[in-house]
């Protein structure tokens, strides 16, 4: 019996071997809070669900504690890339170029016979390798008739197309007729939504328009009990969320549409204009109406992709790919939904640093599964590398989920994750900072400025009180301190580079403050 299995090892065809290895389908969106995810059961959860999002937890796992290194689009698609922090793989700040000549997990998934393909949003400035199929968004792309790039250049447009859908029927047709059936492959399915300026489809202006959004708690944060960076940020609803291009108060960002399109879209915001005028908002009151249209935008975006997620999944069960594949969700990193008064990212803060993470892996998975664990997107080559089959180079600096994934309790799981934010001066003004967070506290060194935050997150998970000059909690704060110190050796973190002077890199649009309540 043996001797027999041995000559059908040897004689079996390598494609039917290979094909035994599982699929894996990473959909990836951009600036997707947990807060705006209802598996995570956020206020949101009712007024704005996530059904499709959810099950992919519901029939596998969700993971509660999942954290960015270093919460800004580039630099966080870089960490997946290489499984190395931001001061290793060099991208730092979205304005750096990746080196792509650097080792990486679909070069290394590639060499071992996997099929690899991106599609949709790369935004990492130089050209995708380790891809034997890639057709990207140049640059952060356009929500409505995106162009996109491949290797043989640029695509034009589709008429009257959606970003959203787009990315989801080009990712069907490969897995259709792109790829070669006998090979396991690795596919990315990579959303723009819903980064801002959050233009959701025609379809869902109305409805999310009508409906009314729970705020949160701390919206009209004052920052007192915070040091000064959460003074000195440029990402109020108050003051930097732009009515003109934000809220949308003028038609810009329509090129794009079909005049039809335009018509429906002018009608709607003409309406929503004509009310701001005549209702006046001032103060806190025009903080309320911007966060509901904020999420009115942010949540339709939303919607379009939860709607096309259920499209691809739907596929995958029609088709039977759903058996032998890897399904996971993840979004660059988390958002502020009008939590501190903020929109954007950036901050060493649960909101932003936590990013939703959900897997399904039928026969593998138990469904219904939650992890507790800190994980990190650090481990997202090494998990992909180690579902493969394929061994961790040494370098790579994250854990592989995969003993989670199966169920298993791994032993000596890491207790601590460490942030590092580098991106000063530039939009939204957030300070340099790199910290460590445990499962009760996080300790934020900004080291321009020569302060400290602590927060104990059991006693205020919304961290609204730095308890650094706490005579209570110093012994924590020295551990804390030792523990960043540790981190930054294991992580051989080097020192940042020299603070930029002068302003940011990228002037405000002109557009910017075009739209006035008094005019
Ligand atoms: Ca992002």
């Amino acid at each position: 019996m043996l001797q027999r299995n041995l000559l059908f090892l040897i004689l079996a065809p390598v494609g039917l071997l290979a094909a035994k290895r599982p699929n894996i389908i990473f959909i990836f969106s951009d600036d997707h809070a947990a807060n705006a995810v209802s598996a995570y059961g956020s206020r949101l959860q009712d007024v704005a669900p996530t059904p499709n999002i959810d099950r992919i937890g519901r029939e596998g796992i969700r993971f509660d504690n999942c954290f960015v290194t270093n919460a800004l689009c580039g630099p966080c698609r870089a960490v997946i890339q290489t499984g190395k922090h931001s001061h290793l793989n060099g991208f730092l700040e979205n304005h750096h170029v990746f080196n792509g000549d650097q080792q990486t997990f679909p070069k290394l998934l590639q060499k071992s016979g996997y099929q690899t393909a991106v599609i949709g949003k790369w935004h990492l400035g130089s050209d995708p390798q380790g891809f034997d199929h890639w057709n990207v968004l140049p640059g952060q792309g356009t929500y409505y008739k995106p162009e996109f790039r491949t290797p043989e250049g640029k695509e034009p447009g589709k008429v009257g197309s959606y970003v959203t859908d787009v990315v989801t029927e080009k990712s069907i047709d490969w897995l259709n007729t792109g790829r070669n059936k006998d090979k396991p492959f690795m596919l990315m399915v990579q959303h723009k939504a819903p980064h801002r300026f959050w233009l959701p489809p025609i379809k869902y202006l109305k409805e999310y328009s009508e409906k009314i959004y729970p705020e949160p708690d701390n919206m009209l944060d004052d920052y007192q009990g915070r040091r000064s960076a959460a003074h000195m940020q440029d990402m109020t609803l108050r003051l930097s969320m732009d009515l003109a291009v934000d809220n949308k108060m003028v038609p810009y960002r329509m090129d794009h549409m079909t005049p039809g399109q335009q018509k429906t879209w002018l009608e709607h915001f003409v309406k929503i204009r004509k009310k701001l005028l005549k209702a006046k908002p001032r103060g806190d009151e025009l903080v309320r109406w911007k966060y509901q249209r904020y999420m009115a935008d942010y949540l339709a975006c939303i919607r379009a992709m939860d709607d096309s997620i259920g499209r691809l999944l739907d596929h995958m069960t029609e088709t039977g790919l759903d058996k032998n594949t890897v399904v996971i969700y993840s979004s660059d990193q988390g958002f502020f939904l009008g939590e501190h008064g903020w929109f954007d990212k950036r901050f060493m803060y649960e909101e932003s640093m936590r990013t939703p993470l959900l897997a399904r892996w039928p026969g593998v998975i138990k469904p219904g599964s939650v992890s507790m664990e800190m994980v990190s997107n650090l481990d997202f080559a090494q998990t992909f590398l180690d579902i493969a089959g394929i061994g961790i180079p040494n370098d790579m600096q994250g854990l592989s989920l995969k003993p989670i994934l199966e169920g298993r309790s791994p032993k000596n799981w890491r207790d601590a994750v460490y942030y590092h934010y580098y991106c000063y001066p530039e939009y939204h003004a957030v300070r340099r900072h790199d910290g460590v967070r445990t499962e009760r506290y996080k300790l934020i060194h900004y080291y321009d400025l020569q302060e400290w935050e602590l927060f104990d997150l059991k006693k205020d998970p919304h961290e609204m009180r730095s308890l650094h000059f706490s005579d209570g909690h110093k012994k924590v704060m020295d551990k804390l301190k030792e523990q960043l110190a540790s981190l930054r050796k294991q992580y051989q973190v080097t020192e940042a580079p020299p603070l930029r002077t002068g302003k940011t890199l990228f002037p405000p649009l002109k557009e910017f403050g075009t739209f006035l309540i008094e005019n």
